[in-house]
């Protein structure tokens, strides 16, 4: 501990009710719902970066429920019972961030989302086309209505090339993903969360006690810890089955007169882009090589920078010229299972890790049902 500490520090900045490990959407959410239901308890969020430095604002902003080819691919993992529970999951999730923060704080716009099709997806078209009624009639009583349809008269005026067919779903939307997170932070200052920066977690020790964090900042004492720091959650809960994925993404320079409006998925998921103030924000390809991007690491490489490029100029913007403005990565945390992990890993530490991908739609839930684990123990 750093030799400096007054009495009055040490008595008052490092002893809390609960101790959460992590500032993104799942931390900040279980905080805010810890104390919402107990306003006494003494909560405090320990975040190692300047801001928060894992997914949950380096994302695409898609608030998404899953495209038709990715809903094929995980209705093979999990089954149909299964992939309607992931649907409601998301949808009711997605419901649940908006009323928490308001469709204003998130710069919610339901432009629709679609996927795309190449010419040369002759295989995977097919397939998809023939599941829409499937996949509408599973959503249904999910979302009240049908979503899906084919949209392939809309290719021509958003200026694709080589595109054959679109499968569009009106109920996809779109955030800013900073004003998500400003104003959950907000939230939770507001309700007297105190969110410290710079304090890196190296290990929890709990007994019957106490449960003792060891930071870089020093030792923080609570009754209950909660970790949420998703892809990084095995250097201090080893054994979980989460593994890192890191994305890549990029932004254009403003585009006069774009046309492109919506959140878009190409190749079962594995590139998505989107509009956002007149740029382009595209992100993915993980596929092209799986083991070098199953990394805790930020940064860019050229292969999948490359591709991405390419996919602006060929496909996507392909009449339009266009300059990158900013490239960035973030780190998502995938496992064997969709469903994320939500458990007591030891006693009095608990973990909430693990959105797939999708924790827009997931992580308020997510945050929410570790706090619930967590009343309970209490
Ligand atoms: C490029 C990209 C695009 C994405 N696009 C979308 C999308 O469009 N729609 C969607 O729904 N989802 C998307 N996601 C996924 C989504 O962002 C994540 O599922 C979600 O943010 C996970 O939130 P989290 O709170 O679990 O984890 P994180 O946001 O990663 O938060 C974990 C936090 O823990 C902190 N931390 C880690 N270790 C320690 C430690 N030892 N001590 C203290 N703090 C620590 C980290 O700094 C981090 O702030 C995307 C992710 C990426 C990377």
């Amino acid at each position: 501990m750093s030799s400096n500490l007054s009495y009055w520090e040490k008595a008052t900045f490092f002893n809390f009710d609960i101790v959460i490990i992590g500032s993104g959407i799942v931390g900040l959410n279980a905080a805010i719902h810890l104390k919402k239901t107990c306003p006494l308890l003494k909560i405090i969020v320990l975040e190692r970066g300047f801001l928060p430095s894992g997914a949950s604002t380096k994302n695409a902003g898609f608030a998404c429920f899953g495209s038709l080819s990715e809903l094929m691919e995980q209705e093979a993992i999990c089954g149909t019972e299964g992939l309607m529970l992931l649907i409601e999951k998301r949808w009711k999730g997605l419901l649940k961030l908006r009323t928490l923060l308001g469709d204003e704080n998130l710069d919610y716009r339901q432009f629709g989302g679609y996927e795309l099709f190449t010419n040369d997806d002759d295989a995977t078209i097919e397939q998809c086309v023939s599941k829409i009624e499937h996949y509408n009639k599973l959503i249904t009583p999910i979302i009240g209505t049908q979503a899906f349809c084919l949209a392939n008269d809309k290719i021509k005026s958003l200026g694709f090339n080589n595109v054959q067919n679109l499968i569009y779903n009106q109920y996809e939307a779109q955030i800013d993903t900073g004003k998500m997170m400003f104003n959950l932070i907000q939230l939770a200052q507001s309700l007297q969360i105190f969110i410290l920066n710079n304090c890196q977690v190296n290990e929890i020790i709990s007994d019957d006690k106490q449960t003792v964090i060891h930071t870089n900042q020093g030792k923080f004492y609570c009754k209950k810890a909660i970790v949420t720091t998703n892809a990084f959650v095995k250097s201090l809960l080893p054994g979980l089955d989460v593994e890192p994925g890191r994305g890549q993404v990029l932004i254009t320079k403003p585009i006069e007169n774009l046309k492109i409006e919506g959140t878009f998925h190409y190749n079962k998921g594995f590139y998505y882009f989107r509009n956002i103030n007149d740029r382009i924000l595209l992100g993915g390809g993980r596929n092209l090589d799986f083991n070098a991007e199953a990394t805790t690491e930020f940064g860019e490489t050229s292969l999948v920078q490359n591709t991405l490029e390419m996919l602006l100029t060929n496909i996507i913007l392909p009449n339009t010229p266009f300059e990158i403005d900013q490239r960035w990565s973030g780190i998502m945390a995938f496992g064997k299972y969709l469903e994320p992990i939500i458990t007591e890993a030891k006693p009095n530490i608990f973990c909430a890790a693990r959105c797939n991908g999708m924790g827009i739609a997931m992580g308020s839930q997510t945050g929410t049902d570790v706090a619930e684990l967590v009343l309970k123990s209490l």
